[in-house]
């Protein structure tokens, strides 16, 4: 098979057994590889189907301006999907993410605008905000707010995931815009009803009734509730400490050669727990969204 579009590649990434590292109570945790992505994570996903949603509601022209919020993967989402478009793509990024997430959005093509850390994301979504106001054709995807983000995980990843296993026992995702949850929960509600679903946030995080605060795990975390989330969905809620996320990244590549970074690290302590604490030998689906290389200036490992 040859591919002449990088857009082509997204999606149909592999689900991986893991086998190698021994999970409490005869379970299997069985992950799907969002890393293996062109731009790296799961968000490439999103890009795509944001830019389309933009041009199919006349939201921009052809030659209009995105302007993104983001931690940095749907920056690089966007950029992707904005190639052999004449689409510009601005990402607005509090300023604490990885210089690495930072440098491939400019390599990509895009322009980085840095907000305050202390400000956290809603000071990035303000200065989008902002910043779409001056300028002429363009509009914010604005993934916190839009019902086009859960739709692509709705549409794309749990087909994917129930195509490849038809039956599991736990559903497990970390939580950033809860798109990737609240899409897949969703249809699993809809065509694997007893599936439960279980979301998973850093400390500093709001899901367990705690107040917003720093964390070092990046892509993961709440300081608010967006509209599309119900929060029916969380049959369970993990709040995972960083240095477990961490951990759990640093066994995963140790004994699985997976280079997966501290949200997947979470994903996977938050399944490890569902493991020992359900009933014996469950099958637990999770999501490992992006690689550890990205990392690496952060010292996570
Ligand atoms: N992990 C990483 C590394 C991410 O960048 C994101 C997206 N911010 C997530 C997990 C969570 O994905 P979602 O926004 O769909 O909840």
């Amino acid at each position: 098979m040859i591919y002449k579009r990088i857009q082509s590649l997204i999606g149909e990434t592999p689900l991986f057994e893991i086998s190698r590292i021994n999970v409490p109570n005869e379970a299997t945790i069985y992950a799907k590889l969002e890393f293996l992505h062109p731009g790296g994570s799961v968000k490439d996903r999103l890009g795509v189907s944001l830019l389309n949603d933009a041009l199919a509601r006349g939201k921009i022209t052809e030659t209009g301006t995105l302007i993104e919020p983001t931690a940095g993967n749907t920056g690089i989402g966007l950029a992707l999907a904005a190639k052999g478009t004449s689409v510009s793509v601005i990402c607005v990024v509090p300023k604490k993410f990885s210089q690495e997430k930072q440098t491939l959005m400019r390599l990509l093509g895009a322009t980085v605008v840095n907000t305050p850390t202390e400000q956290g994301m809603k000071g990035a979504i303000a200065e989008a905000e902002r910043l779409v106001q001056e300028t002429p054709d363009a509009y914010s995807p604005a993934q916190f707010a839009n019902a086009a983000n859960p739709k692509t995980y709705y549409e794309t990843m749990a087909p994917e995931i129930l195509q490849d296993l038809p039956a599991f026992d736990t559903f497990v995702a970390g939580a950033g815009s809860a798109g990737t949850f609240t899409g897949c929960a969703t249809y699993f509600r809809a065509h694997a009803p007893n599936v439960r679903t279980v979301i998973v946030e850093p400390e500093g995080s709001i899901l367990n009734g705690g107040e917003p605060g720093p964390h070092r795990t990046e892509g993961i975390g709440m300081e608010f509730i967006p509209d599309y989330v119900d929060t029916k969905l969380f049959d369970g809620i993990h709040t995972i400490l960083d240095e477990e996320a961490f951990k759990y990244a640093r066994l995963l590549a140790e004994k699985e050669g997976l280079l997966v970074a501290g949200s997947s690290g979470a994903a996977f302590a938050a399944a490890w727990k569902e493991a020992e604490n359900g009933p014996p030998g469950q099958k637990i689906v999770t999501v490992f969204p992006d690689s550890s290389e990205r990392y690496i200036s952060s010292n996570h490992f």
